[in-house]
C-alpha cells in the first residue's frame, strides 16, 4: 500500500509556511491538487508556485473569505485545517486584543473551516480532515493561556466531527504536534540553554521538524487510515510520555540542539 493523492482535491490552510507547507510539499508529491489557503502575499504567491497549487488569499479569521475561497473548487477531497498563531503572555498580561486574536484564528477560524469543508464533503459522502492540535491540547505551558485554550478547544470540534460526519464517510483527525522546528518557534531554536531543558523531557532528545508532522498528517488523510477517525495522534519524540524527563544521566551530552547517549547502559 503507498500514500496517494492523485485525483483528490486537497485544501491546506496556513499553507505558505513551516508545517503547513512541509504538508502541502508532501501532498504535491503524492499526486494531490493543492489549493493553499493563506493570507494574501508573495509568500502565499511562492508557495503555492513551488508546490504547483491554487494559491488561495484567505484569512480564516473571515467566515465569508473562507466560504468563497472553498466555492471555488467543486470538489473537496482532504481539507488539512492548519493555520495557526501562538504569542506567550502570562495569565494576568494576555489582553483581550491577543485572547481574540489566537481563539479567532487557532479555533473559530478552523471551525469556520472545518464547517465549509463538511459541508462540501456531506453530499459526496467522502472525505478527510487533518486539524492540526499541540501537545497544548494537553498540558498547561505557562505564558500560553490563549493558545492552549484555542488548541484544547480543537479536540472538542475533533470529537463532534468525527461523531457528526462519521455516518457520510467522512473521517476526522488531529495531529499533536511538539516543538516543531518553524517561524512560530524559531526564537526557542536558537536558545540552545532553553532547548537543553526542554529536551530533556522528550524521549528522542530532540525537537521534530515540519516534514516530520507532515508524514503523520498525510498518514492520516490518506487511504491507510480508513478505519481511523476521531484520533489525536501525538507527534512529539514521547514528550507526553515522560513524566519525569529522559535525559541528563551521566554521559549523557546535548550539542545545543539534542540529547545523545554513546554508552548503552
Ligand atoms: P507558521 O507561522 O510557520 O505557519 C503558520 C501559517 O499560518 C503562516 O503561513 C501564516 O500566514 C498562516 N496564518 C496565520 N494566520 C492566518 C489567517 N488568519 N488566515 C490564514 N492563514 C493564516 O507556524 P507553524 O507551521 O509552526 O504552525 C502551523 C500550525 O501548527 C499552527 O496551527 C500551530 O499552532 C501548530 N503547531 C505548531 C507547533 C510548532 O512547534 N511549530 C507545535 C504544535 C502545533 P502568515 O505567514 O501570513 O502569518
Amino acid at each position: 500500500m503507498e500514500l496517494n493523492f492523485r485525483g483528490k482535491q486537497v485544501v491546506v490552510t496556513g499553507g505558505a509556511n513551516g508545517i503547513g507547507l512541509a504538508v502541502a510539499r508532501g501532498l504535491a508529491a503524492a499526486g494531490g491538487s493543492l489549493w493553499m489557503f493563506d493570507l494574501p502575499g508573495h509568500q502565499l504567491d511562492e508557495a503555492a508556485r513551488s508546490v504547483r497549487a491554487q494559491a488561495c488569499p484567505v484569512d480564516v479569521t473571515d467566515r465569508q473569505s473562507v466560504r468563497q475561497a472553498f466555492d471555488r473548487i467543486d470538489h473537496v477531497d482532504v481539507a488539512i485545517v492548519n493555520a495557526g498563531i501562538g504569542e506567550t503572555k502570562p495569565l494576568t498580561e494576555t489582553s483581550l486584543d491577543l485572547w481574540d486574536r489566537t481563539i479567532g484564528t487557532n479555533l473559530t477560524g478552523a471551525f469556520y473551516t472545518l464547517q465549509a469543508a463538511a459541508e462540501h464533503m456531506m453530499p459526496q459522502h467522502d472525505g478527510a480532515i487533518v486539524l492540526t492540535a499541540s501537545t497544548n491540547s494537553y498540558d498547561g505551558e505557562a505564558d500560553l493561556i490563549a493558545y492552549n485554550a484555542s488548541k484544547a478547544g480543537l479536540l472538542g470540534l475533533l470529537h463532534t466531527a468525527a461523531n457528526e460526519l462519521g455516518p457520510y464517510g467522512i473521517r476526522v483527525n488531529a495531529v499533536c504536534p511538539g516543538l516543531i522546528r518553524t517561524r512560530l518557534t524559531a526564537s526557542s531554536f536558537a536558545n540552545p540553554k532553553l532547548l537543553s531543558e526542554y529536551f530533556k523531557h522528550i524521549p528522542l532528545g530532540r525537537g521534530g521538524e515540519p516534514e516530520e508532522v507532515a508524514q503523520a498528517v498525510l498518514f492520516l488523510a490518506s487511504d491507510l487510515a480508513s478505519y481511523i477517525t476521531g484520533a489525536a495522534l501525538l507527534v512529539d519524540g514521547g514528550q507526553m510520555a515522560s513524566k519525569f524527563g529522559t535525559w541528563g544521566k551521566e554521559g549523557d551530552t546535548f550539542d545545543g540542539q539534542r540529547w545523545s547517549r554513546v554508552r548503552f547502559r
